[in-house]
């Protein structure tokens, strides 16, 4: 097949538009971020169209000024794919970044051709640009992109092969430094070759950014369906759910599990004395002060009102009931402050159990540590206790 350069890139126009348009359109059903995302995308392939539509028309018209235009406009599209990658992540980015790179890449070639550069000059200049580009978005989504699928790995391979076209594209415009303002390189093989891979990584690039978008998405409502929304802990079910998964982990491996579970005490009259807003501070407190006390492998989930469960994989009894203390401590001193504020008192009561082979499922667990709580809430709150097949056993609460 032998396509006409200006023909590519009036595809590449047409193609940008169409995508552009699409996801603009249907941006505005998503979440913040990932609306944020969407647009930016959407805005980068209305600026690639127009720059192929310039470039596909430029053809011995003005070139001092349309070439400049051209890559111009171009280069600033192709970094809005960046600042889009970056919304998905939610580290974004300032709109001034395509903005800037435009207007640089647009002046720079309109002051090398008012000073007498050539043609290959401008090559040479938009070439290295568009690969420094592409490479930075390549490093985005293959190294720094957290959470990367197959759509992330695809992308940053296309990157990175059409950076390396690029590049080729770049020492071709070195052996036609002094071509004149005007000569039109559309036709030559470097170049039909580079606009028909540009279309190429269009198409397959706006393809796999939807799938990276979609994969965000669903990353997202996974999220949502998962924490509880005060708090930001794990909800129940969730909870249940890594709670079964640990537990048939330690089974089979003969490992130890313990399972917390925690209850503010008397929290009914804190809300009664202080308020319901203020009893949803003391919540979110708690679990902060839960959240940094464990270590990043335990779990902590709001599983009632003022009730928590943690699961603690890998920890024995006498690790689990040092921990369960030492979190029982902390809420009473690091809320201290917090309590006085509202002129009451914050304390919890924990009840806990650790794995034993009479344990035959992770609802066991549960309803023993449960059963440890309420021993700990009759005793006088304040203090932990532990379910063991004998008795309770108090921990050195003293
Ligand atoms: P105990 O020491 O026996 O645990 O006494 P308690 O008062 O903490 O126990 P109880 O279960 O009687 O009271 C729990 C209260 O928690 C009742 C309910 O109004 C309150 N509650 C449940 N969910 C929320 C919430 O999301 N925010 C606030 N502020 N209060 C809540
Ligand atoms: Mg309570
Ligand atoms: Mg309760």
């Amino acid at each position: 097949m032998d396509f006409e350069t200006t023909f590519i890139a009036q595809v590449i126009t047409v193609i940008g538009f169409a995508v552009g348009l699409s996801i603009a359109v249907a941006s505005g059903r998503y979440p913040r971020h990932i609306r944020g995302s969407l647009r930016a995308y959407s805005y980068g392939k209305f600026l690639l169209g127009s720059a192929f539509l310039v470039a596909g028309l430029r053809a011995g018209q003005a070139p001092e000024l349309l070439i400049p235009l051209a890559n111009g406009v171009g280069l600033a599209g192709l970094s809005m794919n960046y600042t889009s990658v970056r919304h998905l992540q939610n580290r974004p980015v300032s709109p001034f970044v395509p903005v800037a790179v435009g207007v640089a890449v647009g002046l720079s070639c309109l002051l090398l051709l008012l000073a007498g550069g050539g043609m290959g000059w401008v090559r040479i200049l938009t070439s290295f640009a568009t690969s420094a580009i592409l490479l930075v978005i390549a490093f985005e989504v293959l190294v720094r992109y957290e959470g990367r699928g197959i759509p992330h790995y695809v992308t940053g391979l296309l990157c990175a092969t059409l950076a390396l076209v690029y590049l080729i594209r770049m020492s071709a415009g070195m052996a036609q430094e002094d071509a004149p303002v005007g000569y039109s390189m559309l036709d030559d093989r470097v170049e039909r070759a580079t606009f028909l891979l540009s279309l190429l990584g269009t198409v397959v690039g706006a393809l796999n950014y939807v799938l990276m978008a979609s994969d965000e998405f669903n990353r997202e409502l996974a999220k949502l369906a998962h924490t509880d929304g005060l708090t930001g802990a794990l909800n129940r079910r969730r909870l249940f759910e890594l709670g079964e998964v640990e537990f048939r982990r330690a089974r089979r491996h003969n490992r130890d599990l313990t399972v917390l579970v925690l209850d503010i005490d008397r929290f009914k009259s804190i809300n009664d004395r202080a308020g319901h807003p203020f009893g949803d501070r003391v919540i979110q407190a708690v679990v902060d002060c839960c959240a940094g006390q464990i270590r990043r492998e335990d779990a902590v989930g709001r599983i009632g009102g003022e009730e928590f469960a943690i699961l603690l994989p890998e920890t024995g009894v006498e690790a689990g009931r040092l921990l369960a203390e030492r979190l029982r401590c902390a809420i009473e001193r690091q809320l201290s402050q917090l309590a006085a504020e509202g002129g009451v008192t914050v304390t919890c009561s924990i009840g806990g159990v650790s794995l034993t082979r009479e344990h035959s499922e992770f609802s066991d667990l549960m309803a023993q540590s449960d059963t440890a709580l309420y021993s700990a809430k009759n005793a006088g709150r304040n203090q932990v206790r532990f379910f063991t097949a004998a008795t309770f056993t108090t921990a050195a609460t003293a």
